[in-house]
């Protein structure tokens, strides 16, 4: 159908939210649209900036946009978090349709500086912008956080107004990574942040929370939910399951396992949608 920006997605994802799947190997990223086309739903894959140098930025440019064109639903490609401008004008070049920069680590004054010229640089390019604030924790691919700081829902409003960000990932009591206990959500300040925010809310760190969360969070008003660990180890799990010397075997589960996670996924996110 075509290639979009997350603003186009996410401004119509009126009861549900849209999955943002990380692809941390070129097949994977065939593995995501084949299960957005199998669901007849919108998606967004993303890549962050290891996985792009691990898939490679031509190999990247040329497959993900021509691929997602291809999808009967709409696609949005994304370049997930980002804390280096050089990085993200380079992006600007080789077919994301939305990137974000995540100057969460900074005072938000200076947070507030950094994505503001991101979103005018981007803005004059037609590509969409996410930003961070407050500190989602945990380990994932190019971020690390020990520790989680809660999104204010006042700073939220002032730091959307100031940098007129398209998406604002918050911190609610999520985390990157593998979960140890059960994740706590703060809906109430969720739904404090969906009411005052001039933004879409983007919650990460989905892989592992339970179902019941998950919809709770697409009621309280999240319209973009990150997964990129579940995906890693559904990859890991369908590889090992498979003994013997074939590669196509042993690749061929990996994408069944993937291609299971992600269509699981979307069908959660869209659960308020068919009203199952
Ligand atoms: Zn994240």
């Amino acid at each position: 159908m075509s290639l979009v920006t997350m603003k186009h997605l996410l401004d119509r994802a009126e009861g549900y939210a849209v999955g943002a799947f990380n692809a941390s190997t070129p097949d994977m990223i065939l593995d995501i649209l084949t299960a957005a086309e199998q669901e007849q739903a919108p998606c967004i894959l993303q890549v962050s900036w290891s996985a792009l140098m691990f898939i490679g930025a031509p190999v990247f440019s040329t497959l993900a946009p021509e691929l997602a064109k291809r999808v009967s639903t709409p696609v949005a490609v994304h370049l997930d978090h980002c804390t280096d401008l050089g990085q993200i004008e380079q992006a600007f070049g080789l077919g994301f349709t939305s990137v974000m920069i995540d100057a969460s680590r900074l005072p938000i004054e200076e947070n507030i500086k950094v994505t503001r010229e991101v979103v005018r640089k981007a803005h004059a390019r037609g590509i969409s912008v996410e930003a961070e604030l407050g500190r989602i924790g945990g380990t994932e691919d190019d971020v690390w956080s020990d520790a989680s700081t809660f999104t204010d829902p006042d700073e939220a409003r002032w730091f959307v107004q100031e940098t007129e960000v398209d998406a604002l990932a918050v911190a609610v009591g999520t985390a990157h990574g593998i979960y140890k206990g059960e994740p706590k959500l703060d809906f109430q300040r969720l739904r404090r942040l969906h009411e005052v925010c001039d933004a879409h809310l983007v919650l990460h760190g989905a892989s592992g929370l339970p179902d019941e969360a998950v919809t709770e969070a697409v009621r309280c008003g999240v319209k973009k939910i990150n997964v990129a660990t579940e995906l890693k180890l559904a990859w890991l799990e369908g590889v090992r399951e498979i003994p013997g010397d074939d590669p196509r075997k042993v690749l061929g589960r990996a994408r069944e396992r993937v291609i299971d996670v992600v269509r699981a996924k979307i069908r959660l996110m869209r659960k308020g949608l068919i009203g199952d």
